[in-house]
């Protein structure tokens, strides 16, 4: 008897967070599409691998240089998908992957090259062993939508460097910034079946970890990213998880009140506070309060509201109503715990739909879910401390460690109180710009995720990493192989003696009583 089957294609909807207005619908990969995809990626990696570097090196500038003839359109397009002010755009999406490009060709040689490794151990004297770096095969990257290229763009950059192919499931929120990012490498040379984009939502997503890739570098939220790694966990696949932050920011008795009062407005409502790294805490010496929270009042009165693709604008919307509803439900929650409300603390529905305002909140404490939950929109929540003590226990009382920042005028003390706060980085004197060194490793601990990206640490988690040795004397049976004995066991006893007894008598008496061991009788 035959039975119906009914197909359900789920859509994915590309908005513009400002506007409303839809820019495209897709339908999301289904299983049997993102199989089929990883199973092209997987037939098409070896050449790729067997290209070599420097083949792979000129592609990559290749798409460097299309990239940059091309960043004003990229930027418009990320700005209109995501909402972001197009400068953002163009600062912390395009140049972000322009510099990763830079960083990729430069070290990719250095990088992939066999490492030596020098060893003292005397008895394993005959051998000379490397250090292989060898591309996992398929690499999957599941990543959000607050940075729709640079966080895929970057993570694809330094698996496709080192030998991988790549199949991404970008945000259901951002899919055609992703597969602009596609379009780019594909033309600059990337083979299509190395380099795919899979559109779709959270199935799509599942269906990517359950594929038979070899490595997934995932960055999303703290919960999301605990289900990917329970998954992940049942077939051990490597994952790299980069997730939420509540970044806490320091300002001490002896910092530049202006200084540290613009960083603070700028580091909380960036991308209207949308990134993992945003000041999400700031916590100012006691003796500074006041001048502190007066200045971030009067400079965000002065910030204004709009559509990214205006230039005059700071501060563009959130990504979406249900990000607006959190936001909404965190001020609330701080209101009724007793925080004040000293500008903000409201939607802007003039402006538009998924707008709010940009909001300073003094009288908070670390009962509230503003200062324990990832907030991820523009507010800026502020507690004073007493003393440095303190200030260290508030950044640290924390499920997160993404970044932190600390500011002083006296560096050695930001460093010190800098290296007491558990975060994946602490920058002293500034905040969020650590994700545009290309060199400078980026991930979190605690809750905030597992493993880096970014720089060498991020090539590194694209490798498989395989010791070769080979023994210089192949026609001579090993010492400590079959049969032993009473004389052996006292000889290697000796031996132990000569590498390791304090003091020179002990190490010669070890030499005496291991002498004879290389010439030792009767091995099978
Ligand atoms: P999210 O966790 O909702 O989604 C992230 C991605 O995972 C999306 O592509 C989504 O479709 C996919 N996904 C959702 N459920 C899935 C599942 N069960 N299996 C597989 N894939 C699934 O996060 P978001 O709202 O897109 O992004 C915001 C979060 O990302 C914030 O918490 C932010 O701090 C974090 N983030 C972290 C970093 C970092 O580098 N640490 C950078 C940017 C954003």
């Amino acid at each position: 008897m035959a039975t119906d089957v009914q197909i359900v294609t789920r859509k994915v909807v590309s908005v513009n967070p400002a506007t409303g207005e839809v820019l495209r619908e897709f339908e999301s990969a289904s299983e049997s599409k993102v199989r089929a995809a990883v199973s092209r990626a997987r037939v098409a990696q070896p050449q790729w691998n067997e290209l070599g570097v420097k083949k792979r090196i000129a592609i990559l500038r290749e798409f460097q240089t299309l990239l940059h003839q091309k960043k004003s359109d990229v930027a418009c397009l990320i700005t209109r998908e995501a909402g972001k002010p197009r400068v953002e755009a163009l600062l912390t999406e395009v140049l972000v992957v322009l510099d990763a490009a830079r960083f990729c060709i430069e070290n990719a040689y250095g990088f992939l090259r066999e490492e030596q490794v020098p060893h003292r151990n005397l008895v394993m004297k005959a051998k000379a062993g490397r250090i292989l770096r060898e591309p996992y095969g398929v690499i999957g990257i599941i990543s959000p939508w607050n940075y729709p290229f640079s966080i895929p763009a970057v993570e694809a950059l330094a698996a496709l460097i080192t030998g991988n192919a790549v199949v991404v499931k970008p945000s259901e929120l951002t899919s055609l910034v992703a597969l602009e990012l596609e379009a780019l490498l594909h033309v600059a040379g990337v083979p299509k079946d190395l380099f795919q984009v899979v559109v779709g939502d959270s199935t799509t997503g599942a269906a990517l970890i359950s594929s038979q890739i070899d490595k997934l570098v995932f960055t999303g939220s703290v919960a999301t990213g605990k289900r990917v790694a329970q998954v992940a966990a049942a077939r051990l696949l490597p994952v790299v998880l980069e997730l939420g932050g509540k970044d806490p920011m320091l300002v001490l008795d002896d910092a530049d009140v202006d200084v540290a009062s613009s960083a603070a407005v700028w580091g909380a409502f960036m991308n209207a506070g949308q990134a993992c790294l945003s000041v999400e805490r700031c916590y100012v010496d006691r003796t500074l309060y006041d001048g502190f929270i007066e200045a971030c009042v009067a400079k965000t009165k002065r910030l204004r509201l709009g559509n990214g693709l205006d230039p005059e604008i700071d501060l563009g919307p959130l990504i979406h109503e249900r990000q607006v509803q959190i936001v909404e439900s965190h001020v609330e929650d701080a209101r009724a715990r007793g925080a004040r409300v000293l500008t903000g603390g409201s939607r802007l529905p003039k402006v538009g739909a998924n707008f709010y305002a940009p909001t300073v909140l003094a009288g908070v404490t670390h009962e509230m879910r503003i200062m324990r939950e990832e907030t991820f929109g523009p507010v800026l929540p502020v507690m004073s401390f007493e003393n440095d003590e303190e200030a260290i226990r508030l950044a640290n009382d924390s499920e997160f460690g993404l970044a932190a920042s600390v500011w002083t005028r006296d560096k050695a003390r930001g460093e010190a109180l800098g290296r007491r706060i558990s975060a994946g980085t602490v920058m002293v004197n500034d905040a969020i710009s650590c994700f545009g060194i290309s060199e400078a490793p980026h991930g979190g601990v605690k809750s905030s995720g597992i493993g880096r990206t970014h720089g060498r640490l991020g090539l590194e988690e694209m490798v498989r990493i395989k010791y070769l040795d080979s023994d210089r004397l192949p026609g001579l049976k090993k010492v400590w192989w079959y049969r032993y004995g009473e004389l052996f066991t006292r000889q290697m006893e000796g031996f132990l003696d000569l590498m390791f007894a304090r003091g020179l008598s002990g190490r010669l008496r070890g030499a005496l009583r291991s002498a004879g061991v290389l010439r030792r009788k009767g091995r099978l």
